[in-house]
């Protein structure tokens, strides 16, 4: 079987936003899933709007997705010379002509169309006079009078247009620029694209590419149109429901595998799990899976997938992503296997990495920093003797792990008659400053002997000074 190619082909006038993630997402398993290629493509022809911070956002973005690519990035407006040579293909061989009609020549046809109630339409003037290229001149496909072209499309079935409403183009201003459907088709032929996954609003380009395939004597490949991203109110996706960049859930703390297992359930399923690792998704992705209704994008969903990837992934995978959000809160980490002890402790309990780094801050400051009022709560004079008794057991502790925590709690508890409620909380408050944290074991565990010992002598010396 011929090698699947796919590609991605974003126009860099913005960020990348997660209707463009899911696109080149689509593209990427379906590459992988099938040992093909996937190609990414900068669509920059459109000189004014186009900028190079989006092309960095956009690289940026797939990068930190794990959206890798075998080809590119090519650029568009790296590419004229190509798109000129098939420019003159489609002259020479009868399928575009040039045209001089002018602006206000165009207006009059448009208004006369309307007139007689029909679609605005070029009418031929310039179709058959042969003219020669000048400088005011576009070049326009010629496109076939009748005839319908179809489009078999994956997804959506067999769509069927009507030549007589598809045009004679343009395929090149008069300016020298080429207009997108001529540079997708020719960059798809010359990459040897044969698999087209995009968003359904293409759909309607679809047969005027086909009739440029044909002209070029070239195959037409596969296409699926997936059906668009919709709002919760069932409206195209834009930012009244909320933030639509890439970098922005990669800002608030989500992890790339899980921003991609929601993306991927926007328009694909498999049965109906919902949690997959990107691994599995290699393994599962087929295009007879996406569904045929939009995907409705909910923040709440992705945010639930993304406390199910922070609980389920393994430590050393979260750590990676874990880190830039604790260097912001100027936490040095000495050893990635203390910060893989640290995630264990807070992976059940974390929505966002963000959230995470806030409930870790405690494990890397040099001194606890104390809530007030936790501290008037907790820390009284009636837990200073017990406190006391554990600062004592523990310094002698030798290894520092559940099983012998546990004993010197139960022995802690039988000696002094104190309850296990009764002194947790408070020797949560002086080992994290807070009266909510992990397991009180789990915490000593990994804040180790040295923190522990120096924590609990300070709050020792608090409650003393306070009596
Ligand atoms: N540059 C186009 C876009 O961003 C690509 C469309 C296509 O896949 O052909 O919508």
């Amino acid at each position: 079987m011929e090698k699947i190619i796919t590609r991605f082909p974003p126009s860099p006038t913005g960020y990348l936003h997660v209707g463009g993630a899911r696109t080149a997402l689509f593209n990427w398993l379906y590459a992988r899933h099938m040992n093909g290629k996937f190609i990414l493509r900068i669509e920059d022809t459109d000189v004014v709007r186009s900028t190079q911070n989006s092309v960095d956002a956009i690289l940026n973005s797939l990068e930190w997705l794990g959206i890798n690519w075998d080809e590119g990035p090519y650029f568009q407006t790296r590419r004229f010379h190509i798109y000129e040579d098939y420019i003159q293909k489609l002259i020479n061989s009868g399928h575009a002509y040039y045209c001089t009609c002018l602006p206000e020549e165009l207006d009059i046809m448009r208004k006369k169309a309307a007139a007689a109630g029909e679609k605005p339409k070029y009418d031929g003037t310039c179709r058959n006079k042969g003219l020669a290229r000048t400088d005011n001149a576009v070049v326009r496909f010629k496109a076939p009078l009748s005839g319908i072209t179809i489009v078999n499309d994956i997804i959506k079935g067999k769509v069927v247009f009507q030549n007589n409403e598809l045009d004679d183009f343009i395929i090149q201003r008069s300016n020298g620029t080429y207009t997108y459907n001529f540079v997708v088709v020719v960059d798809d032929i010359s990459m040897k694209i044969n698999t087209i996954i995009r968003g359904d609003d293409h759909l309607n380009n679809t047969p005027r590419q086909i009739l440029l395939y044909q002209a070029l004597e070239s195959e037409i490949p596969s296409f699926a149109h997936v059906p668009m991203v919709l709002g919760k109110d069932k409206t195209r996706l834009s930012k009244r429901h909320g933030a639509m960049s890439v970098t922005a859930y990669k800002d608030m703390g989500y992890l790339p595998d899980a921003l991609l297992n929601y993306l991927v359930r926007l328009g694909w399923s498999y049965g109906d799990q919902e949690f997959f690792q990107t691994d599995e998704l290699i393994e599962k992705f087929t295009l007879e899976n996406i569904g045929r209704s939009p995907g409705i994008f909910d923040q709440e969903k992705l945010l639930s997938i993304n406390a199910e990837h922070i609980k389920r992934d393994p430590p050393a995978r979260i750590a990676k992503h874990l880190l830039p959000f604790l260097k912001e809160q100027r936490c040095t980490v000495e050893e990635d296997s203390h910060l893989e002890s640290v995630i264990r402790t807070l992976n059940k309990r974390s929505k966002t990495l963000k959230e995470m780094a806030e409930g870790a801050l405690f494990y890397f400051t040099e001194t606890v920093s104390y809530d007030e009022k936790a501290v008037k709560k907790f820390l009284k004079p009636s837990v200073l003797k017990p406190l006391k008794l554990l600062l004592d057991r523990l310094q002698i502790l030798e290894t520092f792990n559940e099983k012998n925590l546990e004993k010197v709690f139960e022995n802690l508890i039988k000696d002094t008659e104190i309850k296990f409620g009764k002194i947790a909380q408070p020797v949560r408050v002086a080992l994290t400053g807070k009266t909510v944290s992990p397991g009180i074991f789990e915490i000593i565990e990994v804040l180790g002997k040295k923190k522990v010992v120096s924590r609990l002598k300070k709050a020792i010396e608090l409650i003393a000074n306070k009596t």
